[in-house]
């Protein structure tokens, strides 16, 4: 089972996971293979390096989505694949549709371009289940201003319109394909946004 967990900044993604890979260990006994994007191999985390690196101001839109792209397509067959052939759950901290709504609706680059170049990253391999967590970006903004642990990226120096529209980006997204992704309301306490998760962890076991 491949989920991905969406969602802008400060949404909660990496507590969610923590607590949403427990709780599948705890109720059915089995692992999780938990992992990031972009990132989650060697070579995928230092294409992450070249994209966040706050002194690469100069990064030109489309070769940011090609670095996107590039590292999905590593991250996928490297430690996605392998993962759900051996019948492990996967659970992925963003993907095609971060692409889709930072660089294809924020930035853009158009959608459907976007889509093109992560189709040739991903032969369709696709998640069956998609969790957005959805947050005011004032308090998404609110919420990392405060996490002092967090590194400083590229992606800080947009502005609140950015990240408005990163928003609007995945409520689109999310109401193009109803049956994939999940809103969940990220202002909830951890333990309830958890709780809303697993159960809909639950049904896609069957
Ligand atoms: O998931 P995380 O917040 O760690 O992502 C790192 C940064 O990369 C974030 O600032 C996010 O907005 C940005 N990002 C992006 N486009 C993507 C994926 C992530 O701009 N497709
Ligand atoms: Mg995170």
């Amino acid at each position: 089972l491949f989920i991905t967990i969406e969602g802008g900044e400060g949404a909660g993604k990496t507590t969610l996971i923590a607590r949403l890979t427990e709780r599948i260990y705890t109720e059915t006994k089995r692992r999780t293979v938990r992992t990031r994007e972009p990132g989650g191999s060697p070579i995928a985390e230092a294409i992450r390096g070249v994209i966040l690196d706050t002194k690469n101001t100069k990064m030109d839109p489309r070769t940011e989505a090609l670095l996107y792209a590039a590292a999905r397509r590593q991250h996928l067959v490297e430690i996605v694949m392998p993962a759900l052939q051996r019948g492990n759950i996967v659970i992925c901290d963003r993907f095609v549709d971060s692409s889709l709504v930072y660089q294809g609706y924020a930035r853009g680059l158009g959608v459907d371009q976007v889509w093109d170049i992560n189709r040739f990253a991903t032969e369709d391999c696709m998640p069956s289940l998609t969790l957005y967590l959805d947050i005011e970006p004032e308090v998404g903004l609110a919420r990392i201003a405060d996490n002092k642990h967090r590194e400083v990226n590229r992606l800080d120096l947009e502005g609140l319109a950015f990240h408005r529209k990163v928003r609007e980006g995945y409520l689109q997204i999310a109401a193009k394909f109803p049956e994939r992704i999940r809103t969940l309301d990220a202002n909830q306490e951890p333990a309830r946004l958890a709780d809303e998760a697993w159960l809909l962890v639950k049904k896609s076991l069957g």
